[in-house]
């Protein structure tokens, strides 16, 4: 019997994850506009010099060659439903009997000017590498200047992404930066602004409380009940009509599918794909959604959320219904194991929640730190970034601080 052609439209967690799951019982063709996958966690490490990019980026053709795929580099441009073909902005026409829609998500404005204009998002190597320039550049005109100016640094989202940031800020300014030029550090200020009452809500009030602890610890200053009504430039302005000027304005306050989605001929619903538990697109059984852009629900009736274990567990739950539709037998319903949340506020200094178990300090950062490391593909990223990890924990130094962004 021929294998069906499966053409997975992203190579990032998902995508991989589908394609790795197939294996050798599907003929794959994997399309990304990279020729890498991000691991999108450690993003924020390369924003504040923790380690180097390149460890965070793994080749999709390297990922590929245990299953005999196929990678082309592009962006799909329609879909033709009547021949199943897919076509991409170089033109190629790619025929497939399945389709699997892994094109994960982008940084969310929700609506609020100035997002996009005067917001620095992190969802990709190069946004983390311009965040890190744009900071040590300030930084080095505070060394230069060595008046009373203040930078200011401001997070907005307390979520893990936020709270793992304004964290490894702290660390970098009261370690690397005051070592190299105190009274140029002494002059930087970090917030980390939340809507809500508190930071990292998916966490049990007790480790929330752990958190912000010790974020205040690294110097991070604490803004909650903060809504952001808008950016624009130096400044940012609330929703109670107050204003603060910030020089540096990282927006970690959410995701939304990528809009690539919405060329596609399929429905969507709630900015995400219209997916069916079986994760079928609804109305198009040859057309799967994964991870972030797709609209499974959970048991509580609301969409996953766009983490990267629902991401995989989806990826190779699809590789497991395309092997049931080629042998005709009967299709299953996703249902998401959820293994807990996790967070790093700085050294020593983590948070774990798996159900009724909370874990925090030493044993929670090293168990963070391990999974990372188990998740990040490649040997020589895994070895780029022990030493890494390695040089900063002995060293209290970070050798990554470069400006790399100009000529
Ligand atoms: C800063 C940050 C930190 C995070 N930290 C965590 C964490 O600690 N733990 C956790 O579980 N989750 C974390 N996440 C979320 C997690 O990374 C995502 O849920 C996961 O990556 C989703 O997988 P995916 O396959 O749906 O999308 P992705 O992994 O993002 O892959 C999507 C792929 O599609 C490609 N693509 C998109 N649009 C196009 C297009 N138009 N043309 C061609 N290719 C396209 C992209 O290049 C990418 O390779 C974090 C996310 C961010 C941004």
């Amino acid at each position: 019997m021929a294998k069906p052609r499966v053409v997975i439209l992203g190579g990032g967690f998902g995508g991989l994850a589908t394609a790795e799951a197939l294996g050798h019982d599907a003929d794959i063709t994997v399309i990304d506009r990279n020729n890498y996958q991000t691991f999108l966690p450690l993003l924020y490490q390369v924003a504040t010099a923790g380690i180097a990019a390149d460890h965070i980026a793994y080749p999709i053709r390297g990922a590929l060659r245990k299953t005999g795929g196929r990678f082309h580099m592009g962006s799909p441009i329609s879909i033709d439903h009547k021949n199943k073909t897919v076509k991409l902005d170089s033109s190629e026409v790619i025929p497939f009997d399945h389709l699997v829609i892994a094109m994960g998500s982008v940084t969310a404005d929700f609506g609020i000017p100035g997002v996009h204009e005067f917001g620095l998002g992190m969802k990709s190597i190069h946004e983390s590498l311009m965040i890190r320039s744009e900071i040590m550049r300030r930084y080095e005109d505070l060394c230069r200047f060595q008046d009373d100016t203040r930078l200011k640094v401001v997070v907005v989202g307390g979520g893990p992404t936020g709270v793992e940031m304004a964290g490894a800020l702290g660390e970098l300014i009261k370690g690397p930066l005051h070592h190299d030029q105190a009274e140029a550090a002494s002059n930087i200020d970090v917030y980390l602004v939340e809507a809500g009452a508190r930071v990292l809500p998916m966490f049990d009030q007790s480790l929330t409380d752990k958190a912000q602890k010790e974020l205040e610890k690294l110097g991070v200053n604490l803004m909650l009940k903060s809504a952001v009504k808008s950016l624009e430039f130096g400044q940012i302005n609330f929703a109670d009509g107050s204003s603060m000027r910030a020089h540096v304005m990282v927006w970690a306050a959410g995701v939304t599918s990528s809009p690539a989605i919405y060329d596609l001929s399929v429905p969507t619903e709630g900015f995400r794909l219209k997916t069916e538990q079986t994760m079928q697109i609804t109305n198009y059984p040859y057309i799967w959604a994964v991870g972030d852009c797709a609209g499974a629900r959970g048991s509580n009736g609301r969409f996953l959320p766009q983490v990267a274990p629902v991401a995989m567990q989806q990826g190779r739950f699809v590789a497991d219904q395309i092997r049931r539709v080629s042998k005709g037998q009967a299709l299953k319903e996703f249902l998401y194991k959820d293994k807990g949340s996790m967070a790093t506020i700085g050294r020593h200094k983590a948070i774990i929640q798996v159900k009724k178990l909370k874990i925090s300090g030493p044993i929670a950062w090293f168990g963070w730190l391990f999974l990372h490391l188990f998740y990040l593909m490649g040997g020589r990223n895994r070895i780029g970034t022990i030493a890494d990890w390695s040089w900063n924990y002995l060293t209290f130094d970070r050798g990554n601080r470069h400006i790399m962004d100009s000529l």
